[in-house]
């Protein structure tokens, strides 16, 4: 089986639009949305990546929507299916930001199938 697992120089997931994101509508609550709202750059990504090395600044003090193993608890396609459901969510998001050819996507398959 498939273990899921966060690659470096990424940050596919650090782009945020609410408005596409009905999924997290009762996961996230008003402080959560408004330090989301609070952090978005204009072009939806966050004010706190280094978007030339693709890493967290805050990464010790992120918030908790940004620690995906403890807030995928809050999913239920989670608790049904674990690691799949993490890396077809982030497979959505690299494809999205990246492209399916990227390095990103790439390197994604790799840290996930070599387990
Ligand atoms: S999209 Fe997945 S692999 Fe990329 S930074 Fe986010 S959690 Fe890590
Ligand atoms: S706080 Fe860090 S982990 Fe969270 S979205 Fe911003 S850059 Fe990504």
């Amino acid at each position: 089986m498939k273990s899921w697992s966060c690659i470096e120089k990424c940050g596919a997931c650090c782009k945020f639009n609410l408005n596409e994101r009905t999924d997290l509508a009762n996961k996230l609550n008003s402080q959560d949305i408004a330090l989301i709202e609070s952090m978005t750059c204009d072009d939806g990504w966050c004010k706190n990546m280094d978007r030339k090395n693709k890493q967290c600044l805050i990464y010790e003090n992120r918030p908790h929507f940004c620690r995906v193993n403890e807030f995928s608890m809050q999913f239920k396609d989670y608790l049904k299916f674990g690691d799949k459901f993490l890396i077809d969510c982030c497979k959505q998001h690299i494809s999205s930001n990246y492209g399916n050819k990227s390095i990103e996507m790439k390197n994604f398959k790799i840290a996930t199938t070599k387990k």
